[in-house]
């Protein structure tokens, strides 16, 4: 069976105190053994969280990488910096990287390929925005930026992606897509990965992310196809996070 990961997206938010924090939170409260919790702080913060969280099951995470290995991008990270944190997860797509910072599908497919090759875990997020759910593109938007990716790799690598299906109205917004809306999104790519392999639909975790909170969370989780949550503004608060952690539990 799926295990279900909920993992924190700070953003550019935080700080070295918030860190300490949760280091705390975790270390006082116990998890449900049968969730994967991971936290995705700002990269200055990395080495911080790793001992924060050492002795702890929660999981580190990274919020972008360059897809190259080294050298002239002053100001990128590159996979295996990341690798030295002991990071397991990073985020690949996130409509904020896609709309801010112009990272298209091929740029998208670049970063999941060097994660993969270092050992991380790519959490692949795609979505649509208002307008092209009012328009009726949702499916077709959000299984053709999931197959720019699937397209290109082989099974084995397939089948060690994490999807979020976040989207894009729903960030930071306050306004969630309702249970249903996010089932039946989430069932659309599930159909899509069995097309790949029947295996791969039934293992593969699919987060929701989008204004997901402790009091959306239990009724979002509750559905076949939703498989743990990437959480942002909910992330930053201890007992909210926690709280929606049990709530996957
Ligand atoms: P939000 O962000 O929970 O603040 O809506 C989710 C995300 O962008 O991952």
């Amino acid at each position: 069976m799926r295990m279900p990961l909920i993992a924190g997206n700070w953003k550019m938010n935080g700080s070295l105190e918030l860190v300490e924090q949760f280091g705390r939170a975790f270390a006082e409260t116990g998890l449900p053994p049968s969730v994967e919790v991971a936290l995705i702080p700002p990269a200055p913060f990395l080495a911080a969280m790793q001992a924060a969280l050492a002795g702890s099951p929660v999981a580190l995470g990274a919020q972008t990488l360059n897809p190259e290995p080294e050298g002239a991008h002053t100001g990128e990270v590159s996979a295996a910096m990341l690798g030295e944190f002991d990071v397991r997860y990073v985020l690949v797509g996130h409509s904020e990287r896609r709309s801010m910072y112009h990272e298209d599908d091929a740029a998208v497919l670049a970063r999941v390929k060097a994660a993969l090759a270092a050992g991380l875990v790519p959490v692949l997020c795609v979505g649509e925005t208002l307008e092209q759910r009012e328009a009726g593109q949702t499916e077709a938007v959000v299984l053709g930026q999931v197959e720019a990716v699937l397209d290109a790799l082989d099974g084995k690598q397939r089948a060690r992606l994490v999807i979020a299906y976040e989207p894009v109205w729903a960030i930071g917004t306050g306004r969630t897509a309702t249970p249903q809306q996010a089932q039946e999104v989430h069932a659309a790519i599930r159909a899509r990965l069995g097309e790949y392999d029947s295996e791969l639909a039934a293992q593969l975790r699919l987060l929701y992310g989008g204004s997901m909170k402790a009091d959306n969370a239990a009724d979002l989780l509750a559905e076949p196809d939703i498989d743990g949550g990437l959480i942002g503004g909910a992330s930053l608060k201890t007992n909210e996070f926690l709280a929606i952690c049990q709530s996957a539990g």
